[in-house]
């Protein structure tokens, strides 16, 4: 495990700011700093403990479900509940922080584009 603070922990303990657009005691959403679609949220475990969402699957199924669920109500309010849902896994795959996120992307996405 990393000895330095991703900086989703940061934003966790609000040492930086975000765009937070929803908060409960296990996970956080804010909006992407670099938008790749109209709606680009990131769904984040406050937990530091996974690095991806296989190591989040393997550890804590219901804390995926609960990512996955919000990311539903998330899209309601923003998208209309039509959206992608992306979880960038490995350097090579486009993972810059290893703080297992979502990525919640609508809106009018542009067909076949992927964020990274
Ligand atoms: P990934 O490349 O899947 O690890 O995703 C990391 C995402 O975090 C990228 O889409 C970045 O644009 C986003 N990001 C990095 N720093 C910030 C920040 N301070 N606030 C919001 N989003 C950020």
């Amino acid at each position: 495990m990393s000895t330095e603070p991703t900086i989703f922990e940061r934003i966790i303990a609000r040492e930086i700011p975000a765009d937070v657009v929803f908060e409960s005691e296990t996970l956080i959403a804010f909006r992407d700093i670099a938008p790749q679609a109209p709606v680009h949220l990131l769904v984040v475990p406050k937990t530091a403990e996974y690095a991806n969402v296989v190591e989040l699957a393997a550890g804590n199924p219901a804390l995926l479900a609960e990512v996955v669920s919000t990311a539903a109500a998330l899209a309601a309010e923003h998208c209309n509940g039509e959206f992608r849902l992306i979880f960038n896994t490995g350097a090579a795959a486009g993972q810059t922080v290893f703080h297992v996120h979502a990525h919640l992307l609508g809106g009018a996405l542009e067909e076949g584009k992927l964020a990274g």
